[in-house]
């Protein structure tokens, strides 16, 4: 077993919304329920959550956004967002706690005390520098590619995202900057939420060439997706990242209730193991997954848990 750090706990179940949102309060033990059954769990190392200092959020975000968050769910009534992301009350700790978390795991990584690690509750992967979208407060997976860089040096970082709707938050961040290899399988924008993430979207000036975004029809199975996977590797081969983060959203998978993907936990656990190895011959085994989307409670089980099993099992190098 490679060893893999396990980051769950109350403060980041706690991360969702009330009354009847897809993003609810149940993902995370949704996902552990299955892991148990597997097994899974016990042979991973527990993480211990982390909460977010403000320096933590303003790696990514600007003051004036934080000091918004607060205010608003403060409030605890309306939107962070034009509908879709809630201003509860408490929500604003619970989302400092994800990208407390998901520093945490990075900075472990960095400090070896582990291979590969696992955020189940991460991946908010909408939330720009400045706003939230698509259920998303706080970005951790930008977060955690400016404390790559900023705190521990690195040049050159890696994010694959393979969530049925596009990463546009930490797309259009990194749209201009050439240390971000970033790579993206989703439902193509013409049918799905943020309508963005087109073939020709391959970054700007200097980054050029370091971005792919690969836009997948309603419908598309494993085999798309596999087809699909190999320009994610020649990318990431091409350009020798230091760190590999996946966004594993269990929405891609088929019977998800807000999309129209249809891959089976199999591209999952495929997207895992391939980066696992990739990291080896490049990043000295570095892999932090981040969960991410997924509203079907039974493919957040099937697909995360493919992911952890995969990360466990695919030998270091
Ligand atoms: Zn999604």
């Amino acid at each position: 077993m490679t060893p893999v750090l396990l980051y769950t706990g109350d403060p980041l179940a706690s991360y969702g919304f009330g009354a009847g949102h897809p993003f609810g309060r149940d993902r995370q033990a949704a996902f552990m329920g299955q892991a148990r059954r597997q097994g899974l769990d016990a042979l991973a190392l527990p993480g211990t959550p982390q909460r977010a200092t403000d320096d933590n959020l303003l790696l990514f975000h600007t003051r004036r956004y934080v000091d918004f968050v607060r205010a608003r769910c403060a409030e605890g009534t309306g939107f962070l967002d034009e509908g879709d992301t809630p201003a509860e009350r408490g929500l604003e700790e619970a989302a400092e706690w994800v990208v407390g978390t998901t520093v945490a795991a990075v900075d472990a990584l960095m400090a070896g005390d582990a291979i590969r690690a696992m955020v189940p509750i991460g991946g908010l992967h909408h939330a720009g520098r400045d706003h939230a979208s698509g259920f998303c407060i706080y970005n951790d997976c930008g977060v955690a590619i400016e404390r790559l860089r900023c705190h521990h040096g690195l040049e050159r970082v890696a994010y694959v995202d393979i969530d049925a709707h596009h990463g546009d938050g930490v797309f259009y961040a990194f749209e201009s900057d050439p240390a971000v290899i970033f790579a993206d399988i989703h439902e193509d924008g013409r049918f799905l939420f943020p309508g963005t993430g087109h073939a020709e979207e391959t970054g700007t000036g200097d980054a050029v060439g370091t971005k792919l975004n690969i836009a997948l029809p309603p419908g598309a199975d494993d085999a798309a997706f596999l087809e699909a996977w190999e320009r994610v590797e020649a990318i990431l081969d091409a350009h020798r990242p230091e760190f590999i983060i996946l966004q594993c959203g269990a929405d891609s998978v088929a019977g998800d209730p807000l999309t129209h993907l249809a891959y089976s936990s199999a591209a999952h656990a495929h997207a895992a193991r391939r980066l696992s190895e990739l990291a080896n011959r490049h990043a000295q085994g570095r892999v932090l997954a981040l969960g991410g989307g997924g509203y079907d409670r039974a493919n957040i089980g099937a697909a995360w848990t493919a992911v952890l099993q995969a990360l466990l099992e695919t030998p270091q190098a």
